[in-house]
């Protein structure tokens, strides 16, 4: 058998943070950053900082924020051969400031940064052939070229006789973009494991239960339903099992990234034969980890700390 590797596409980008709660930035803010981000890069950080083979396909400018994510990437083990970049690109970047409700305001520049066009040609093309594992980022299918470089790497790993993970992590905005729902629907059909949160469940099964849109989705080819549930834990739902999970006891300081930290642990652990419960309770405690500290990615754990934090709370 080949050794897996695990792939994901999408946007790689600096998020620079507003150290004071408030809202928006229609006036000078006191801001911290750059932090190495973009829902991808923090999914595939947390799968190398764990020792499982990963790849990521992006671009970024040869600038500082360029430099930054490829640095962090490389430094926690992952292949970054198939992020190009374009000496006449600028990279990414996202604002982020919190609200008083704990709500997000950003000012984003993606779609016009150097990972606005990613095409799976030279090293990328070849990286699609060397994996076994994709991971879809719904966030990720923001410009045509992107969703076609996500939709043909998913079918080729598929063909390959590879498996496919998709997290939806959707606004409902971004949503009613053009094409938008038929790149998710074809992303969903080659789906193996499906890790939406909340009321990402009922995004493709309308239901009116919980047990009703997992049922449907398990009837539609998906083997397995994995549930993120903010502080309450998770839960993991496949044709014969169904299994919640409490979440850990930690303060939360900067919630983004639990999910790309939950969905990476989850997955390496599934790759590498765990099961089900012990997969969940080593995602639950990735999730749990990335909360606790600011930055999207700064909170990414290695297996000795998630090791660590189930042994503190084992009642
Ligand atoms: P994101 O904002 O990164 O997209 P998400 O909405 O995809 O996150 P969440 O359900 O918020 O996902 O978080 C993912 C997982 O992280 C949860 O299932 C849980 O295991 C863990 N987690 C999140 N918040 C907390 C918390 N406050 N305390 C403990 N664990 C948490
Ligand atoms: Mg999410």
């Amino acid at each position: 058998m080949r050794q897996s590797k695990v792939l994901t596409i999408g946007e790689v980008l600096v998020e620079i943070v507003a150290t004071e709660r408030g809202d928006g930035f229609r006036e000078p803010v006191k801001l911290i950053g750059p932090f190495p981000s973009g829902a991808p890069a923090i999914f595939i950080d947390q799968v190398g900082k764990l020792g499982q083979a990963a790849a990521i396909i992006s671009r970024v400018g040869d600038d500082d924020f360029g430099h930054v994510n490829l640095d962090r990437l490389k430094r926690d083990g992952v292949d970054v051969s198939g992020i190009e970049v374009d000496p006449l690109g600028t990279t990414g970047s996202a604002f982020v400031r919190y609200r008083e409700d704990g709500g997000r305001n950003f000012v984003f520049n993606i779609r016009h940064s150097a990972c606005g066009t990613i095409e799976l040609k030279g090293p990328a093309a070849d990286l699609v052939e060397s994996c076994t594992h994709m991971h879809v980022m719904g966030s990720s299918l923001y410009a045509p070229s992107v969703v076609d470089a996500v939709l043909k790497a998913t079918r080729t790993i598929k063909e390959n006789g590879g498996t496919v993970s998709f997290d939806p992590n959707l606004r409902a905005e971004i949503l009613n973009s053009p094409g938008m729902r038929e790149a998710l629907a074809t992303v969903l059909a080659e789906t193996d494991l499906f890790l939406p949160s909340g009321e990402e469940l009922f995004l493709f099964s309308p239901a009116d239960s919980e047990a009703e849109a997992i049922a449907n989705l398990l009837k539609s080819g998906v083997k397995a339903v994995v549930l993120k549930r903010g502080a309450a834990g998770a839960s993991y739902v496949d044709a014969t099992r169904e299994i919640s999970l409490p979440g850990f006891r930690v303060t939360e300081v900067d919630p983004t990234g639990a999910g790309d930290c939950f969905g990476a642990t989850f997955v390496t652990f599934w790759l590498g034969g765990a099961d089900p419960e012990t997969a969940l309770r080593y995602a639950n405690a990735a999730g749990a980890r990335a909360v606790t500290r600011s930055g999207p990615m700064e909170g990414a754990s290695t297996r000795a700390e998630l090791d660590a934090l189930i042994a503190e709370q084992r009642s």
